[in-house]
């Protein structure tokens, strides 16, 4: 297929390689002249903007920081929907807020496009490996045609349901990870202020009903997972920005549909902390560390 990919950043740089090598035509576009230079390093023609890699395409693939970007890229006077051809389909796969989301795919419809939201669990390494999951809201048919092309990206494939809900399964699948990950290093500190060391609580509880993905992939205290980012002095991994933009979105979107989240903006304000004392940047395991210097 010819394919056109917006957005090459940390995520889309691997995601626009994996769909050249499983032989699409891909066009690719960002505002970063070195990133379009790295995609046509693996294999992708540069295009000089949204409306020269989207001519002629038959589906649009996106990967863009946040909601803002994916609503002006998509619809903006010189945007996507003012150069594709009628019946293309275009796939976000940034993580958005589930209403702009669901926007986002009512007015393509209104202009004669389908549209998916399909957001991603799983990091750059993911990303470049072409090991995604994809969480994808959208009709049935618009699914149907997105699939094979999210194929190429990544492992699993998900129909979430109507418009949105793909954002819908990333936030609350966040939040409850976002939460965990806190759960998980309380537990590990208390085990240790005890007298039991992490390594022994970790042989009991990843065996026993406290086990979660926090714990056995993830762990926070450094040693019992070798690859875990506490052994590398909790570079990430997965950042605490991306977790907070994460818990925004999730608590955004608990407040508009009254859905009772108490622990998730506990978990918010937690990381929000973390980023306060200039922590952002590491993995959102390094919690373990701050509740150690909170304690001592
Ligand atoms: P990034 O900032 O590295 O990449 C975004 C890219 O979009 C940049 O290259 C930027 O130049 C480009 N861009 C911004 N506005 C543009 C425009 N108007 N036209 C063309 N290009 C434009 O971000 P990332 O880490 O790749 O994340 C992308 C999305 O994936 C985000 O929504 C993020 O929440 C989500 N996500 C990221 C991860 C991760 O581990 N990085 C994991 C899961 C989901």
């Amino acid at each position: 297929m010819k394919i056109a990919f917006i957005g090459l950043g940390n995520m889309g740089s691997g995601m626009c390689a994996n769909l050249v090598a499983a032989g699409h035509e891909v066009h690719a576009f960002d505002l970063s002249k070195d990133a379009v230079a790295a995609a046509v390093e693996a294999g992708a023609s540069g295009a000089p903007s949204v409306g020269s890699a989207v001519s002629g395409c038959d589906a649009v693939v996106t990967m863009l920081p946040a909601g803002k970007h994916v609503l002006s890229v998509y619809f903006e006077d010189q945007g996507v929907a003012a150069h594709a051809a009628p019946g293309t389909v275009f796939l976000d796969c940034s993580t958005i807020a589930v209403e702009v989301a669901r926007t986002a795919a009512s007015q393509a419809q209104a202009l004669g496009f389908e549209m998916v939201d399909a957001p991603v669990s799983g990091g750059v390494a993911a990303a470049a490996g072409g090991t995604l999951t994809f969480m994808v809201g959208g009709t049935e048919a618009s699914f149907a045609r997105a699939k094979p092309i999210l194929e190429a990206m990544g492992k699993t494939i998900v129909h979430a349901g109507a418009a949105g809900n793909g954002q819908v399964a990333k936030i609350a699948n966040n939040m409850l990870l976002g939460i965990s990950m806190i759960a998980t290093c309380e537990a590990f500190s208390l085990a240790e202020k005890l007298g039991l060391d992490a390594q022994t609580f970790f042989d009991i509880s990843s065996k026993a009903s406290g086990q979660n993905w926090s714990m056995t992939s993830y762990c926070p205290a450094p040693g019992p997972v070798p690859t875990a980012p506490s052994n590398r002095d909790y570079e990430p991994g997965f950042a605490v920005d991306m977790m907070l933009k994460d818990l925004r979105l999730a608590a955004e979107a608990a407040d508009g549909s009254k859905a009772p989240t108490a622990l998730g903006k506990q978990a918010l304000e937690t990381y929000e902390r973390l980023a306060k004392y200039g922590l952002g940047a590491k993995d959102f395991s390094v919690i373990m560390q701050t509740l150690n210097t909170d304690a001592s």
